[in-house]
């Protein structure tokens, strides 16, 4: 891939534009409304605060758990939640990793995941103990900034002959308050520039060695009175167009083993994200692990990355059997470990993978001994409430009062998350019907529509002979 050409000394072939982080769950998308753990200076819980309701004992332990990881004593230990479907064990956790800092990786799985009849059980735990680490990498770049006052793609007859011409370079006028500079550029920058719709009047970036164009927003000077709303405007950058920036990438130590399961180029930090953008399915192996971790110890000793250890959260605990098990005693140990939180909701049970070993949740009692329990415990319908409001106004839908007391009276018979998982196909429904707002009526009929698991389990029961056994 060529270079834009511009007179930078450090010019490669090198192209690095956007970093895509993993992509987040699904299971994430429903905690929207959690922002932390919502705990006082003095570490006691608000009853409602940062989208929190209720829970304050699990809450309150947790931010306990919160400041042991950040003075670095949690190391080799774990957390494990304990509790009834639908109490806030997911979203406790995730709310662990806000507390830790922002950006801070968060990994959910649940532990039937490892089970897969390609990947090895300790193969897929520890992909998801490095997707739960981050890397946050400092560079400082050369860069081009300012206001787009020229942009032309200036074209030539296409060199095969035949039909229509081709860009052979891109002009771009950019202005700061302490000149303007025109630079003529490599036309795989048109690319760039098209993906984020620069137009003249636009503040952008152009990163000198690798010619990818950032957008900043619109120029100040482009603001008028009618379309203020629509953009995001920026003064004028103050220095010069041409400058030193710092760039902040993050990324997991996952992404850097698919970037580089096939190694292509060098073996620095800047290789390894220009190859994020090409991701491919190649064996990652231990060995490429370590090749890894030894760059990346060497990148946090030179100050230009930082490790951000986050959260892996795996739900189901039980699931796991003893070979997991034994894995896990040892990767808790590794100082490349994230924080490991489970959870669960059985009580004495045989633990997987062996004949009859009982144990408290399934889990063997070395790696028991181990971890700090957090019990959750059952709401009130006053807690449901204020949650499904929470959770009503995070997905902009209005709901009727009566409607909410319906909702909720689900979330005590069943669970929260049956109760939330309402408000979608009721808000359907209240449109169908014509309603300005989610109305008792509809609730009904979601409820008719969808059977919660226990309502489903008694029609199991009730009408047995109709199912195949
Ligand atoms: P499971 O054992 O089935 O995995 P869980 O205990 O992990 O359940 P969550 O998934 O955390 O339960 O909670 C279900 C839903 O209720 C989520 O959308 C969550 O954000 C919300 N929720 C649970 N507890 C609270 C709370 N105390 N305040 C606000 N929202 C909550």
């Amino acid at each position: 891939m060529a270079a834009p050409i511009v007179n930078t000394p450090t010019a490669g072939n090198m192209r690095i534009e956007q970093v895509n982080s993993t992509p987040r769950e699904k299971r994430v998308a429903a905690h929207s409304h959690i922002k932390g753990l919502g705990l006082r200076d003095d570490g006691s819980a608000e009853p409602i605060m940062a989208g929190f309701v209720g829970q304050e004992n699990a809450r309150e332990a947790s931010g306990v758990v919160v400041e042991l990881i950040k003075s670095k004593k949690m190391a080799g230990r774990a957390l494990l939640f304990t509790g009834a479907p639908g109490t806030g064990k997911t979203a406790i956790a995730l709310a662990i990793s806000q507390e830790l800092g922002p950006k801070v990786p968060f990994r959910p799985i649940v532990g039937s995941e490892v089970y897969s009849s390609e990947i090895k059980k300790t193969e897929v735990l520890m992909e998801n103990f490095r997707r739960a680490i981050g890397l946050r990498i400092k560079e400082t770049k050369e860069v081009y900034e300012g206001e787009v006052t020229e942009l032309t793609p200036e074209e030539t007859e296409n060199p095969l002959g035949g039909y229509g011409k081709t860009i052979s370079h891109v002009i771009i006028g950019l202005k700061t308050v302490k000149g303007t500079k025109q630079l003529k550029l490599d036309p795989s920058i048109y690319e760039s520039i098209q993906k984020e719709k620069v137009t003249v009047g636009d503040v952008i970036y152009v990163e000198a060695n690798t010619g990818a164009v950032k957008r900043v927003g619109r120029s100040d000077a482009y603001a008028t009175e009618f379309d203020l709303e629509a953009e995001e405007y920026v003064p004028l950058p103050k220095g010069d167009v041409h400058k030193k920036k710092e760039v902040i990438q993050d990324v997991t130590l996952h992404d850097l083993d698919t970037a580089n399961a096939k190694p292509q180029g060098g073996q620095d930090i800047m290789s390894m994200m220009g190859q994020l953008l090409k991701p491919k399915k190649t064996e990652i192996t231990d060995k490429l692990r370590q090749e890894i971790n030894k760059v990346v110890n060497k990148y946090i000793d030179q100050g230009i990355a930082e490790l951000v250890p986050g959260v892996l959260f795996i739900d189901e605990v039980h699931m796991l059997d003893i070979e997991c098990f034994t894995y896990l005693n040892r990767a808790l140990e590794s100082p490349l470990a994230p924080v490991v939180i489970f959870a669960t909701n059985r009580g004495m049970c045989t633990i997987r993978g062996t004949e009859d070993v009982l144990s408290p949740h399934g889990i063997p009692v070395d790696l028991l001994d181990r971890l700090l329990i957090i019990r959750t415990l059952p709401y009130t319908i006053d807690e449901i409430k204020v949650i499904v409001k929470i959770r009503a106004r995070t997905e902009s839908l209005a709901v009727d009062e009566d409607a909410i007391d319906v909702i909720a009276q689900s979330g005590v018979d069943s669970s929260v998350r049956y109760a939330l998982q309402l408000l979608t196909p009721a808000s359907i429904l209240a449109g169908i019907n014509d309603h300005t707002s989610i109305t008792k009526e509809d609730v009904n009929e979601a409820t008719e529509l969808f059977f919660d698991s226990k309502r489903s389990a008694k029609i199991i029961t009730e009408h047995e002979s109709q199912f195949i056994v």
